[in-house]
């Protein structure tokens, strides 16, 4: 009789939430555990008034701040004591619990909180309340139901570390750069920064520009020059999506004070420099890469190379022979920090640092604006170079104390990203770090295992230009794209990070390049099946093909049969217009692209509808996700049947007997139901049906061991 069955139990979390359904009695017996992924900041200078908050961020990519008192609540969540144990075994002292979102309000220099607070002496409701808060905010997940009661160990309250004061900015001489996008600017930023801090200039840097909408932005960009001061602002324009966003911002500085010197970089502007260069708010354009020609604007040298520049009513033009590589990239690390960030919490509004690990590319993928010839042209870059090992080194010990994750994309096509990897990341301690990598391949055995034992969570994307493997070959068989995976290389892929828990996958394919057929819509929606029906939740972040300046189907489109909406300068700036016009600047899922089509529109429209069928079943799975978790435990036959008998007893209540209930279903039989604790999960989708048809769902609330329909494993839901 003391043998276990093993069942499964899904549970509504959205009953677990909402205070109306809420039954917190019925949620007594169940376990949590704390989430094993999360990151404790060791400062909380970011906060907004943060008293003795302290801030976490989660694998769930949120930031949530608490006192200390949820700090040790949250370590006697061990997946043995239960809910109800834990309410009364809560110690007399510190019992005042504060839960505050986290969210960044662009009018302050700090995050904002938004404080909520749980007093448990006011009953089990109250602390129930507060476990969905903390369950809703990541930082416990459900593992059990235990019946039995177990003593827990409430462990001291955790101190806090001391808030540093802010230094103070000495105005008048400033350099201020800015980014292209709404959201994180890129991190060649803070190299530039760090590298003209080192050589005496006072360089800021906004990293995460919240403004999006024209007016917060001509608003928030005027506060930070009436608060720097600059004599030169310097500005990203990485992305062509933002171009005309840059030459907003262009107009605002030179509206505050034509005196001001307004240079652009980036990607976009280097490629299309002779445009950028006439915009009457532009000073200079530099081309490639920046440090050098920026730090010899700012100390007013002479023969800058990589410029573009009017002088005496004349545009000037050196050539690009500033280039990184081996022998100058000694130079360029990260510095300064503490110094050049424009407020305090810009630089923690990042989740995972970007580090820089080399430039450029030896691939020419014909959709892409990064391969080898568009960079010999804005670059001068013959060759990707990599960054040495000492400097790389040298950036994670420096970003260490301000970042939650690191963020690496670069792992050349044919090249041995293990040893190199491994060098960097040998002797520092990074166990306590989320990790994000884009693979530009799949990524090998030995590498997933090094990344899975060097951080506490690692995120591992891979690239792939369609979800057919088909049309991936055929693509690369042509020499149009660099070298793809196949099904079973990335099926073994998958497999391998399976068996580390600490690891997430994300693919990220381009939907409609050429050469795309129906057979490759089959192809494509079989292999995401596969994926979802066989592999615990992973993230898909795809893209519709777009133009890209320069790439050679973007110019080119009509030799691959194909439609390309942009091909030079004017078509991109107006796309870029479109996003600068919208009432909220786009964010980057839905910036307006100038995309590449189909010649035969049937094709398109079955594309169409491919990419939002596959859309459904990815967002069904998510909802499924956020709304239920499913756990799987082994349960005493009695404890099964005690709860079963309860639903039995609710049922019969209703007036629910063998063979009374019909629905739009036909006949149900409710004698499965109430004849045996056994039919109670063996026939579970009748079961719900009954109880959808009978049981008012406040009455439903208060089953215990709710089963339902679900085709769902174990693995999917455990989080
Ligand atoms: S898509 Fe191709 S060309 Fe572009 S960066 Fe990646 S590998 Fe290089």
């Amino acid at each position: 009789m003391d043998e276990k069955i093993n069942i499964q139990l899904s549970i509504d979390t959205e009953n677990l939430l909402i205070d109306g359904l809420l039954t917190a009695e019925a949620y007594k017996t169940y376990c949590f555990k704390k989430n094993p992924y999360l990151f404790l900041f060791d400062t909380n200078e970011m906060l907004e008034e943060p008293g003795d908050l302290v801030l976490l961020r989660t694998h769930g990519d949120n930031y949530i701040a608490v006192n200390p008192p949820v700090l040790s609540l949250m370590d006697c969540f061990d997946g043995e004591t239960n809910l109800e144990s834990l309410f009364e075994g809560l110690p007399e002292e510190g019992r005042r619990f504060l839960v505050s979102d986290v969210t960044d309000d662009n009018k302050s220099e700090f995050l904002t909180l938004t404080k909520e607070e749980f007093c448990v002496d006011d009953g089990f409701d109250v602390f129930f309340r507060l476990v969905g808060k903390l369950y809703r905010a990541h930082l416990i997940v459900p593992v059990d139901i235990r019946w039995e009661p177990v003593e827990p160990v409430f462990p001291s309250p955790t101190p806090r570390t001391p808030v540093k004061p802010c230094k103070p900015v000495k105005p008048g001489s400033a350099v201020l750069l800015l980014g292209d996008t709404t959201g994180t600017a890129t991190a060649g930023l803070l190299y530039l920064a760090s590298y003209l801090r080192r050589n005496g200039v006072e360089a800021y840097c906004q990293w995460n520009d919240t403004a999006n909408t024209p007016a917060s932005l001509r608003e928030h960009t005027r506060d930070l020059l009436e608060k720097f001061r600059p004599r030169l602002v310097g500005v990203s324009m990485k992305w062509f999506p933002h171009m005309a966003r840059v030459f907003e911002i262009c107009g605002i500085v030179k509206a505050y004070d034509p005196g001001v010197t307004v240079v652009v970089g980036g990607n976009s502007a280097s490629y299309y420099y002779r445009h950028i260069i006439e915009n009457p708010a532009v000073d200079y354009v530099v081309r490639g890469d920046g440090e050098k020609p920026f730090l010899d604007i700012c100390l007013g040298r002479e023969n800058i190379p990589n410029a573009v520049y009017k002088k005496e009513g004349k545009i000037i033009e050196t050539p690009i022979t500033y280039v990184h590589d081996e022998k100058n990239t000694s130079d360029i690390f990260l510095s300064h920090l503490d110094d050049i960030f424009v407020s305090k919490k810009d630089i923690y509004s990042v989740k995972n640092f970007y580090i820089n690990t080399g430039k450029g590319c030896s691939m020419s993928c014909f959709y892409c604006a990064g391969g080898v010839n568009v960079q010999k042209h804005s670059f001068n870059r013959e060759k990707p170079f990599i960054r040495g090992i000492d400097e790389v080194r040298k950036d994670l010990e420096t970003v260490k104390k301000y970042t939650s994750g690191f963020m690496f994309d670069f792992d050349l096509p044919l090249y041995d990203s293990l040893d190199y990897y491994k060098q960097i990341w040998e002797g520092i301690d990074l166990s306590r770090y989320f990790c994000e990598f884009y693979f530009w391949t799949v990524p090998s055995a030995a590498f997933i295992q090094l990344a899975a034992g060097t951080f506490k969570h690692v995120l591992l994307s891979i690239d792939m230009c369609s979800l057919s493997e088909p049309h991936r070959l055929r693509l690369a068989e042509s020499g149009l794209v660099k070298p793809q995976p196949t099904d079973e290389e990335i099926i073994s892929f998958f497999d391998i990070c399976e068996t580390y828990p600490n690891v997430e996958v994300q693919v990220t394919p381009i939907l409609g390049l050429p050469y795309f057929s129906e057979e490759d819509i089959t192809r494509g929606r079989f292999f995401i099946s596969r994926l979802i029906e066989n592999y615990s939740p992973f993230r898909i972040s795809w893209g519709r093909l777009h133009a890209q300046p320069g790439a050679d189907l973007s110019e080119s489109a009509g030799r691959y049969r194909m439609v390309s909406y942009a091909k030079g300068y004017d078509d991109f700036m107006q796309y870029s217009r479109l996003n600068m016009e919208a009432e909220t600047y786009p964010d980057l899922d839905s910036l307006n692209y100038p995309y590449i089509y189909s010649e035969d529109s049937e094709l398109n429209r079955k594309t169409g509808q491919y990419f939002m069928d596959i859309g459904k079943m990815i967002n069904r799975r998510r909802e499924l996700r956020e709304k239920r978790f499913i756990i799987s435990r082994s349960v005493a036959p009695g404890a099964l049947h005690a709860a079963a008998d309860q639903l039995v007893g609710l049922l019969r209540e209703e007036g629910v007997g063998p063979g009374s209930i019909k629905n739009s279903d036909g006949d149900i039989d409710a004698v499965n139901v109430l004849d045996a604790a056994g039919a109670y999960y063996h026939n579970r989708p009748r079961v719900r049906r009954i109880l959808d048809t009978v049981i008012t769902p406040e009455k439903k609330a208060n089953v215990p061991l709710l089963a339902e329909d679900t085709q769902l494993d174990e693995k999917e839901f455990d989080f």
